[in-house]
């Protein structure tokens, strides 16, 4: 007999402390609870990608109907209207939480709506009162958006707040220049509002491939967004004056001094400037668990802290910020400690995708960071997809590979074109187990499509 309440306490209702705590119930029998102290399904779920990719969707109508006329269609010009869109958004986001919550109650483990601190190894102290303790406690608490330190700063709003705007701004700025700033920049745009991205850096979304990210910037210029890089808000107030009682933030226009020393207003700025950890006040450092960047918790190959009967996984511990990692990881761990079969994280080869217009999807080193490693030869074809091109678009799309000169692997493949996203996760199967330049060239082509360049570029355009 157990001298504890539970075999697991997770902390945290998203995607990994979900799959985590339904998997150790309902597939080992351990007794399993779980706290959340906001809304089941976490950041993924209830304010990132899921509303996000709808946002995306809703956008992409704009230029629809202009494409569906250049195919004979005597479709006129629409409008969006962001009241309808959000009922069914907060609709869809109430079903997804309650699927959430029952999937938890099917699988047997006990949750908890309240906010959990650690009091020692082995005790959750509840904010709702109650102490129970557990033999294994999960931290699995995600991450939040960070506004950059400068005066006025929580006059802007985050990326959380945006699914719960009122109505759609005339203009936005949005400052910032990774996944969430560029996506919600392609959103903003579609959906008809008139965008400023501010980026402090040389490019946007660092990190990625060169060739891509100058592609995807070009085609965000061309389409309308107002990308200016290399600059950066320094201050920021009211434009009408004081702030009203019970203010919150987005209310009202907004004046900025940028780096430049220009001064402009928006009706709504947006900080994109990244996430951190969401592991404070927590009761971590008193019980001697490490904490990195941000507050990072460290962790071992096992997703194991410094206090052996503490886990985390996901954004909380830093390491690849994405929700199908956080879910693997949250299943290694289940593996490792439930199933007695010490399993790591293979955080090698993780394909994703930056849901901007033209979408980007990438597996693998860019062609920066494999050159930096070896010898390697490029494979790049970027022209006009055969869709809009028909229309008269000049838009175009790239398909590239970075292969080893060596050992002829893909070391690195980067699409950007429409569907770039679903596109990347096929290639990413191949790039994950180990496909030569050579494989790909005999696979036959699938035609016409756009994404036929990856088995049909011969020769490279450069090397070395
Ligand atoms: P990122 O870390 O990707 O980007 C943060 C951006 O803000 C960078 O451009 C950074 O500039 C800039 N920045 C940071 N601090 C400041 C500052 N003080 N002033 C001005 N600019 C600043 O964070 P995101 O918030 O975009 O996304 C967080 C994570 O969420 C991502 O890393 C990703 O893992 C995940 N995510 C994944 C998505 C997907 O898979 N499609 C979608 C959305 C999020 P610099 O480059 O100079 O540091």
């Amino acid at each position: 007999m157990s001298t504890f309440d539970y075999d697991l306490f997770v902390i945290g209702g998203g995607s990994g402390g979900v799959r985590a705590a339904r998997v150790a119930a309902g597939e080992t029998g351990a007794k399993v609870a779980l706290a959340e102290e906001d809304r089941y399904g976490g950041t993924c779920v209830i304010r990132g990608c899921v509303p996000k990719k709808l946002m995306v969707f809703a956008s992409e109508y704009n230029e629809m109907p202009s494409l569906a006329r250049s195919y004979g269609w005597d479709i006129p010009d629409g409008s969006f209207d962001w009241q309808p869109f959000t009922v069914k958004l907060n609709a869809e986001l109430d079903r997804l939480e309650g699927i959430y919550r029952s999937l938890l109650k099917n699988s047997g483990v006990e949750s908890f709506d309240a906010r959990a601190t650690l009091k020692d190894a082995h005790t959750v102290s509840l904010s709702n009162g109650k102490e129970v303790t557990a033999k294994h406690i999960l931290i699995a608490t995600g991450g939040r958006p960070v506004r950059p330190n400068l005066p006025g700063a929580e006059l802007g709003i985050v990326s959380d707040d945006i699914f719960h705007l009122p109505e759609l701004p005339k203009s936005v700025l949005i400052v910032g220049g990774g996944y969430i700033a560029c996506e919600f920049a392609c959103i903003l745009h579609g959906l008809g509002v008139k965008v400023t991205q501010y980026y402090r850096g040389e490019q946007i979304l660092r990190g990625f491939d060169n060739e891509a990210r100058g592609m995807i910037a070009d085609s965000m210029i061309a389409r309308g967004i107002d990308l200016r890089l290399g600059v950066n808000v320094e201050q920021m107030e009211m434009a009408n004056g004081t702030k009203p009682a019970g203010y919150v933030p987005g209310q009202g226009p907004t004046k900025i001094v940028n780096t430049q020393g220009t001064e402009e207003t928006y009706d709504l700025v947006l900080f994109a400037t990244g996430r951190n950890p969401n592991s404070n006040d927590m009761g971590l450092e008193a019980l001697g668990i490490g904490m990195g960047r941000g507050g990072a918790i460290e962790v071992n190959d096992y997703s194991q802290t410094a206090v052996p009967s503490v886990y985390a996984i996901g954004d909380v511990t830093d390491r690849v910020n994405l929700t199908p990692v956080a879910i693997r990881e949250g299943m290694a761990f289940v593996e490792t400690v439930f199933r007695g079969n010490p399993t790591p994280v293979d955080h090698d080869l993780i394909a994703s995708a930056v849901f901007t217009q033209p979408e980007m999807g990438t597996v693998g080193l860019s062609e920066e960071a494999a050159r930096a490693q070896e010898e390697i030869e490029v494979y790049a074809s970027s022209f006009k997809p055969m869709m809009t091109a028909f229309a008269g678009a000049q838009e175009k799309v790239l398909m590239k590979l970075v292969v080893s000169k060596a050992t002829r692997k893909v070391l690195g493949c980067h699409i950007v074109a429409p569907g770039a996203g679903e596109m990347i996760q096929l290639a990413g199967i191949a790039v994950k187990m180990g496909a030569t330049k050579e494989d790909f060239d005999r696979t036959v082509a699938v035609h016409p499509t756009m994404s036929e360049e990856i088995v049909t570029m011969r020769t490279p355009t450069r090397t070395g």
